[in-house]
């Protein structure tokens, strides 16, 4: 586990995620910052996965860390102690993450149950990440979760276990769809954490109606 290569996308946000925070320790986003969110999927059954959380409880530690790093002087003994110390926390972040990933895919495939306790196909949204990324209230949340690291575990896993993986495109209006009656609710945005439908009135969690959706299309 400790020579684990990260692929690269994984790589990818990591940096990402370190310059996000910066900006807002600054202040630059007003104090108006997304969180974390607390889960890492919302599985239609009900079950939600709970995200690890690991960048956000060593990020004080990480800028601290970085700040110390910068401050020294080049090519010296203590820039290269700091260096190591850095990568520490880095690697850290990543195998906290990389585990809380591995039991997240591996209980949705559940490969070791009985065929008829486990799913024969897995529906999951192609978020457009990328393009998530630029929104910055986003993109750490989005970093954090590793959203790409999600998508290869659970692809190569459900592959093992016989079990299909249907991604669909971002285009599906997943979470404006009301999955009690079809309603379509153009307006809603990213704040709205709970989803009411004007035309048959369910109140629903926005990702749990969205699980519902996304279920129907299996
Ligand atoms: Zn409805």
């Amino acid at each position: 586990m400790r020579n684990r290569v990260l692929p690269r996308a994984f790589e990818r946000l990591e940096l990402l995620d370190a310059k996000v925070s910066r900006a807002v320790l600054r202040g630059r986003d007003g104090g108006n910052t997304t969180p974390l969110p607390d889960t890492l999927a919302t599985v239609s059954d009900g079950r939600e996965i709970a995200n690890p959380k690991a960048l956000r409880k060593r990020l004080k530690r990480l800028q601290r860390l970085s700040r110390w790093h910068s401050r020294k002087q080049k090519g010296s003994a203590n820039r290269k102690k700091a260096q190591r110390r850095l990568a520490r926390v880095h690697a850290r972040i990543a195998h906290v993450r990389q585990d809380a990933l591995h039991k997240a895919t591996a209980g949705l495939v559940a490969k070791n149950k009985s065929s008829d306790q486990r799913p024969t196909v897995i529906v999951i949204e192609d978020l457009h990440v990328s393009g998530m990324l630029k929104n910055r209230h986003l993109s750490r949340a989005i970093a954090d979760v590793g959203l790409y690291e999600f998508r290869r575990q659970l692809e190569y896993k459900a592959r093992d276990a016989g079990c299909l993986v249907h991604v669909v495109s971002r285009w599906e209006p997943s979470s404006k769809t009301c999955s009690g009656c079809g309603w379509i609710n153009e307006e809603l945005t990213l704040a709205d954490r709970v989803f009411i439908c004007q035309e048959c009135g369910l109140t629903i969690d926005r990702d749990f109606n969205a699980a519902q959706n996304l279920a129907a299309l299996a």
